[in-house]
């Protein structure tokens, strides 16, 4: 008996990021869109060949994009927004994507738990809807005439209504009548292209909780599109979560199998029976795709054997648990690392001959392997004890810590701190001050590369960061701000700088894994236990604060930030990771006090990125998300004022969370939205201060002074002036000095004004 392997999805990018590259210089008007499109179809091809090498049954074609899924698939579809509408070609499509001098770009937003970032359709009932396959049908003959059949990746339309906005604010799914006979025309146009055909069909929304009225589109939807030609085997995939209330009733629609992701969405396991009684083919997502660990091949076939127990063993496809995207491209570049780790770690093309290796060792046991196949699988044992037991992971005394930790809050509660707080700091009411960064000029940014590359000595690195640090203070002075920062010119991420210090973390050379269009990240990775085996920002903020008589305010990015962006090892659960950090984080905390740094600002940039999809694991999340923050600021005096920073500023849900983490100060992203999104907080009492930003740092413009003083005036209406702060949106990282100095000038002479006419 032979089982089959399959891929959800490859990565885009290219090896050595060609996409990118020739993408941004297309962009840049220094090549022509025939370029781009060689660059394109010569990836298309070495991809495909890669995933064929490696003997993977279900290769897909359309998994490819210029810039995003979602856009190709509003593309293909006709859904373009009015504004767009005298484009056409290339010229449209990336209009959509990024915008032009006089159109405003369509929004992106995180594709569901992810870091990729997708395009959002914006749809409206007038709109005429067309369907253009010509990408879709180009792909697969193009895959083809390489000898291979591919399965034709899709998103349903079910997904792509439910991630689309309506211009008015209205219901996307009453746009399906107007979206399914596109649908129906597509696959009746792919039905020609082959006697017989696979399509994968990607409906992740449903890993959401859903309305039991959205539900009940699935069955008239998958009916119809079954039945447009039984050449065509629909395969519906969804990943990173269960999707059990849909997997019910897809199972009682014509389809021919289901995708399910069993490491993200365990509770997957209990929808087998459903499957089973359907005769249904079942692709098992149980290769992890979103994360960089060598596959535990023993693990995986124990996970397999369970679920052969109520499948038929012949009913199921070895799979990635979701698209490949999520991860970087290969490990061969990776020659900087310590080969110990490097032998923990499998990236996309890796994990092509990890799937393979376990579908063949679950179709036909140990002795169907191949010799190399043997040979793999012996060093994947290997590999596995050997990460189980390795002192690089495993550090007692951290544990133990952990283990004994008896401070998890500050002692004195946020209304005996805050005054003691006023007293110490003397700070005025709307007392102001900035995010943290400064702008990095190309300068420091050389420093520091040069510096890391040995270039440059480590006295001459710190004398040019020092003149930087100097030339911050110096402004900050003269500008008239009241709690200073010292510019972060050291640090080239909030989180590689922190996890450069920590024990546990590990870097990559070539791990880019896209976060949207032409944009890569790098995530570091944790692997082992973390500790901090020095102080990591105290030496630079104790010399800001010498050059000073103002307060300066201490910078550090916080536990659930540093884990949101990481790549996150597997054999603890993430709490308990996260837990880590923040005792690290609480050591440098307690150096800064110590070294008479008077507020401390804890980052959670990316607080609100780790909600789980799913309301019931809402609670869980909330809880040791809170904890570690608490833990991480627990030793602060109560005369040490702990500020955080969020990078948004829709509370609405979250508040009370938001409040528990019982931070004195936050600061957070409001700008653009008035004095709405801050209603929330007068509207549930909440306590402690607020800065909410009073100016959009995302664009090069310089807000006028009138401008400030209108949106504090509309801060004042909602709250009193003695809870709040003013302050830029974020960070100052991403802009020019040009545009930061009239910004804060005009930021200071707004509070002057806001406050001569509080005092008559
Ligand atoms: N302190 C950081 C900065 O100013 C905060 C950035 C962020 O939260 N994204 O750059
Ligand atoms: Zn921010």
């Amino acid at each position: 008996m032979s089982n089959k392997s399959f891929i959800v999805g490859f990565p885009r990018i290219g090896e050595k990021r060609e996409l990118k590259k020739v993408l941004e210089s297309f962009w840049a008007k220094e090549c022509s869109f025939d370029a781009v499109q060689k660059v394109a179809s010569d990836l298309k091809k070495r991809h495909w060949l890669y995933q064929k090498e490696a003997g993977i049954d279900f290769i897909s074609s359309n998994d490819f994009s210029l810039y995003d899924n979602m856009l190709d698939t509003a593309y293909a579809l006709g859904a373009v927004p009015k504004r767009f509408a005298h484009l056409s070609g290339e010229a449209l499509y990336f209009a959509m994507a990024r915008g032009s001098e006089d159109l405003v770009a369509m929004e992106m937003t995180k594709w569901f738990n992810t870091n990729y970032h997708y395009i959002v359709p914006e749809l409206s009932l007038e709109d005429v809807y067309k369907l253009d396959a010509t990408k879709v049908l180009q792909e697969y003959k193009e895959a083809k005439a390489l000898g291979i059949q591919t399965k034709i990746n899709l998103i349903g339309p079910l997904t792509f209504l439910g991630l689309s906005k309506r211009v008015d604010g209205k219901d996307t799914y009453m746009l399906l009548d107007k979206i399914l006979p596109l649908y129906v025309q597509l696959f009746e146009e792919l039905s020609k292209l082959d006697k017989e055909l696979y399509i994968q069909i990607d409906e992740p929304i449903f890993a959401k909780d859903q309305e039991p009225k959205i539900l009940s589109l699935i069955k008239p939807t998958y009916d119809k599109l079954s039945h447009v030609n039984e050449n065509l085997h629909i395969i519906v995939m969804s990943y990173f979560e269960h999707t059990n209330e849909a997997t019910q009733i897809f199972t009682n629609t014509p389809i021919w199998g289901l995708g399910l992701d069993f490491l993200y969405g365990k509770e997957n396991l209990s929808s087998l029976n459903a499957i089973s009684s359907s005769g249904k083919k079942l692709v098992a997502g149980v290769i992890d795709g979103r994360n960089i660990w060598k596959n535990d091949v023993q693990k995986t076939q124990e996970l397999l054997e369970q679920i052969a127990q109520i499948v038929p063993k012949e009913n199921i496809i070895v799979s990635s648990s979701c698209s490949l995207l999520h991860v970087p491209f290969t490990l061969l570049h990776e020659n900087k690392m310590d080969p110990q780790i490097k032998d923990w770690l499998s990236y996309a093309l890796e994990k092509l001959d990890e799937i393979k290796l376990n579908t063949t060792l679950f179709a036909k046991g140990k002795n169907g392997l191949s010799d190399a196949q043997q040979e793999t699988l012996k060093a994947n044992q290997k590999s596995v004890a050997n990460r189980k037991t390795s002192s690089l992971i495993h550090d007692l005394s951290v544990q133990k810590r952990v283990a004994d930790l008896q401070l998890f809050a500050r002692k004195e509660p946020y209304e005996q701190r805050i005054k003691i707080q006023k007293e110490h700091l003397g700070y005025s009411d709307l007392a102001t001050t900035t995010i943290g960064s400064f702008p990095q000029t190309p300068e420091l940014r050389k420093a520091r590369r040069d510096f890391k590359a040995k270039l440059i000595s480590q006295e001459n690195y710190e004398s040019v960061m020092k003149n930087y640090i100097d030339e911050c203070v110096a402004f900050q002075e003269e500008c008239g701000l009241e709690v200073l920062v010292h510019g972060e010119p050291e640090r080239n991420d909030m989180v590689e700088y922190f996890g450069e210090q920590l024990k546990g973390y590990g870097f990559s050379q070539n791990g880019w894994v896209q976060s949207y269009g032409s944009r890569c990240v790098k995530p570091p990775f944790i692997y082992g236990d973390i500790s901090r085996p020095k102080a990591m920002s105290v030496d630079w903020i104790t010399y800001a604060a010498s050059k000073t008589d103002k307060i300066m305010k201490g910078m550090l990015t916080g536990p659930v930030t540093i884990l949101n962006w990481s790549f996150v090892r597997d054999d603890l659960p993430r709490d308990a990771v996260s837990k880590q950090i923040a005792v690290a984080l609480s050591d440098e905390i307690n150096d800064l006090q110590k070294a008479g740094i008077k507020i401390i600002q804890v980052d959670e940039a990316a607080f609100k990125e780790g909600y789980p999809l799913r309301k019931a694991q809402i609670k869980t999340y909330e809880d040791w998300a809170v904890r570690d923050f608490k833990i991480a600021v627990a030793p602060a005096y109560a005369h040490t004022q702990i500020h955080t920073h969020m990078c948004y500023s829709e509370f609405n849900d979250i508040i009370k969370t938001i409040e528990a983490m019982d931070a004195d100060v936050i600061s957070i992203e409001t700008a653009r939205s008035g004095n709405e999104l801050l209603k929330i907080f007068k509207a549930t009492g909440y306590k402690q201060e607020v800065g909410p930003g009073v100016y959009d740092i995302h664009s090069p413009r310089v807000p006028s002074v009138d401008e400030i003083v209108t949106q504090i005036k509309l801060l004042l209406e909602v709250l009193p002036k003695e809870q709040l702060w003013i302050n830029p949106d974020c960070g100052l990282k991403t802009r020019k000095w040009e545009e930061v100095k009239p910004s804060l000038e005009n930021m200071i002479k707004a509070v002057k004004i806001v406050r001569s006419e509080l005092a008559n």
